[in-house]
């Protein structure tokens, strides 16, 4: 199984636009500033590739999607699992265009049903076409997800977890693999489908507390108590300096960047 980050920041990316409008003034900790000279600090919005045999499990649709499909060559997907319905996870769905075309089929998506509800109203040209429209709309049939289900060959969970107030919100378990990019608390119940992992993708949004995501010190703790062999951050903003931050981890954590790749036996 590989597993290839494709976007490791939050939804504003990094560098931000913000801090290149001020000239990096409001830049905490000049991460945007750094992100010009060294690539690691450059990040995309959060979503992962999972490959595994022939099967390419494609989770979220970023609105960095056609930049991420570029750069690291991904040329056929079979499914898109969705996370929740915000705007940086979904918004890279027009281009799944291309594959539809290529593949001369339909693509499978799921989500909760909230999401697929989301997904539904942003996208109304895609999901109730009236008429021929002009570039091509892909062709998607979504199907709820919020339990299990086995995908070519591999055994999926949904793991629910709370991101914000407003919004249903879930990672996915494949096999012993966890990704949960968006999150503020972990249940019970789901902290118990995250045993015996080989590797955790996880939430670390910045150093300061925020209402919808995990802290530094938030996703140490959520990370030793999940405890598996391997576990990489992600959805990073801009005050996430991986070279001064790094050296409060574990050498079973790291910070994820843009186009790592990481095998899973
Ligand atoms: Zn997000
Ligand atoms: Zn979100």
């Amino acid at each position: 199984m590989r597993i290839t980050l494709l976007g490791t920041g939050t939804s504003h990316g990094v560098p931000t636009l913000d801090c290149m409008i001020t000239d990096y003034a409001t830049c905490p900790v000049k991460v945007c500033r750094k992100a010009q000279d060294n690539p690691r600090h450059r990040r995309t919005r959060a979503s992962i590739l999972v490959q595994s045999g022939e099967a390419h499990i494609l989770i979220d649709t970023s609105q960095d999607f056609r930049h991420q499909m570029l750069i690291n060559r991904i040329t056929h997907i079979d499914a898109v699992l969705y996370t929740h319905g915000h705007a940086d996870h979904i918004y890279g769905l027009p281009d799944i265009r291309s594959y539809c075309r290529r593949q001369n089929d339909s693509i499978s998506i799921y989500g909760l049903e909230e999401t697929l509800r989301i997904l539904d109203g942003a996208f109304d040209y895609v999901f109730h076409p009236t008429e021929y429209v002009g570039g091509g709309i892909p062709t998607l049939t979504p199907y709820l997800l919020d339990d299990g289900c086995q995908m070519n060959g591999l055994t999926i969970e949904a793991i629910p977890v709370v991101h914000g107030p407003l919004m249903g919100c879930q990672g996915y378990r494949l096999n012993d693999v966890a990704y949960i990019p968006d999150v503020k608390h972990i249940p019970p119940e789901s902290l118990a489908r995250l045993r015996n992992l080989d590797l955790l993708i996880l939430n670390c949004l910045r150093l300061r507390p925020h209402q919808g995501h995990l802290s530094l010190e938030e996703s140490l703790d959520y990370a030793h108590r999940i405890a598996p062999q391997r576990c990489l951050f992600t959805h990073l903003a801009h005050d996430i300096d991986y070279e001064v931050e790094t050296r409060r981890l574990p050498d079973w954590i790291e910070f994820a960047y843009d186009g790592q790749s990481v095998e899973v036996p």
